[in-house]
């Protein structure tokens, strides 16, 4: 394939047009777009006719993959039933009650009550908000900054964007807004200390918390928001231990942990929700992507009874729970959740994972084997392969060289699509991936790698 072909009629309209979310956007006229036309099972294919493995599941969200049959025909029931209500003013719809119970039955630590937005950042947008709405309505109105991690990630909204611990998402944007901390990342292999052992590490992590915490005043602290298993950050999967250890400190100071399980809700660590995988004990929850398999937007937000009747009592003085989105509780999307929590459990979905894990697990361990990669890691059925320059010094390239999104275009030209977090290649395929499918993919990603490594020295 040429570098920069003729742009199609569909691209060049594309471009004209479209504002793109996380593209070099000063370099589209050269590179073009991938325009999807269609996607059946784990395959897409794009509107000139090349298909794909998609190897992320899109954006870690199509779990059940394209084109799920029983999932189009509960959105058209729904479409015909009732396309549209909203859940303010006490109204309610039959979708959106169903989804709260469900989501109650199998979440991972006890909920009463669910909140629906549209998205994940919305999700966590609300958290920020109704941390600071509970804390007021427990008289404790200086208990309002929240604490998130280096390298995390939580969406792109202002406060969203704030708790993600990425300079991209910060530098330019006039963000993090104030109240935000951000303290370590817990990554052994990027911030270890030379001869550090992971306990050593996780040591260090809950001290440089503590130290924090302390240096804030507790008492003006609210919550932290963790991702179970980071995403976007690179797929950085803590130590054994870890959220033990930051739990201790946190119930010290008596501040709420917030789970983000946006990407690792519905069975992508191997059980219903990375908290149960990683040991987090969360007195909250986001989720959102897999909910729906993707298949309309939907995010929620989870909360126990004692953070409820909070929001209660605090309704009572001020006259209303004034905080809600259009489009939360929407009864397509929640129909859409409904039936996609159906399909995890009757057909075994996150069995299904589990099985997969071991062949993933091996073929992760290889791809950690490959010159161009120093470090593969992988929880369930989410991964990732850091490239870097010399494996035994850790070097990275410099990211001038675009080596990561190089690799993951080669790839792509192999037909799977992975996702470069700059030289960090990330693999999340939908759960419905067969072991045939899946070893395709694998096996796409290494001659990806190969033409990469080629491609740099
Ligand atoms: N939280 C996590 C862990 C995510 O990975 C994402 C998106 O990738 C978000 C929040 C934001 O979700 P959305 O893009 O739906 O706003």
């Amino acid at each position: 394939m040429l570098d920069n072909p003729p742009l199609t009629n569909l691209q060049t309209r594309d471009i004209e047009s479209l504002l793109h979310p996380y593209t070099p956007i000063h370099q589209l006229k050269s590179t073009g777009t991938v325009v999807m036309g269609r996607g059946k099972g784990v395959y897409v294919y794009d509107t000139q006719g090349r298909g794909y493995i998609e190897g992320m599941s899109g954006l870690w969200c199509a779990g059940l993959g394209f084109g799920d049959e029983e999932m189009i025909e509960a959105a058209i029931e729904q479409m015909r039933t009732l396309p549209y209500y909203h859940i303010f003013g006490a109204k309610s719809s039959e979708p959106a009650i169903e989804l709260a119970e469900k989501l109650k039955e199998i979440a991972p630590v006890p909920i009463s009550k669910v909140f629906f937005t549209s998205s994940g950042s919305e999700a966590n947008d609300t958290q920020v908000k109704l941390a600071w709405y509970m804390n007021n309505a427990m008289g404790r109105p200086n208990k309002k900054k929240i604490i998130s991690r280096i390298k995390a990630y939580h969406g792109v909204t202002v406060m969203a964007a704030s708790l993600t611990g990425l300079p991209s998402n910060h530098n330019g944007w006039d963000l993090p807004v104030d109240r935000v901390l951000h303290t370590d990342c817990p990554h052994h292999y990027r911030f270890g200390i030379e001869g550090e052992s992971e306990a050593e590490f996780t040591a260090r992590m809950a001290k440089s918390l503590r130290d924090l915490i302390e240096r804030e005043g507790p008492d003006t602290i609210a919550a932290m928001i963790a991702e179970p298993v980071m995403g976007a950050g690179g797929v950085v999967i803590p130590p054994k231990g870890y959220y033990e250890a930051i739990q201790a400190v946190l119930a010290e100071h008596d501040i709420m942990l917030i789970a983000d399980e946006v990407i690792t809700g519905f069975g992508r660590t191997g059980n219903w929700w990375g908290s149960q995988t990683l040991n987090m004990r969360p007195k909250t929850i986001s989720a959102a992507k897999q909910l729906t398999s993707a298949y309309a937007p939907l995010g929620a937000v989870m909360v126990p009874e004692d953070v409820y009747q909070a929001y209660v009592d605090h309704s009572a003085t001020l006259g209303t729970f004034a905080h809600g989105f259009t489009y939360g509780g929407h009864p397509l999307s929640c129909a859409l959740g409904v039936k996609a929590i159906e399909i995890y459990q009757r057909r075994d979905i996150i069995g299904h994972v589990r099985r997969l894990m071991p062949v993933f697990e091996r073929r992760m361990k290889k791809i950690g084997e490959h010159p161009l990669v120093g470090e593969a890691r992988y929880c369930g059925l989410v991964g990732a392969a850091e490239l870097v320059a010399d494996k035994a010094s850790k070097r990275s390239f410099d990211p001038r060289n675009g080596v990561g999104p190089k690799a993951s275009k080669l790839i792509e030209e192999n037909g799977a699509i992975l996702r470069a977090l700059g030289d960090t290649i990330a693999i999340c395929p939908p759960m419905i991936i067969s072991e045939a499918e899946l070893n395709e993919l694998f096996d796409r990603f290494e001659t990806g790698l190969d033409q990469a490594e080629a491609w740099v020295s």
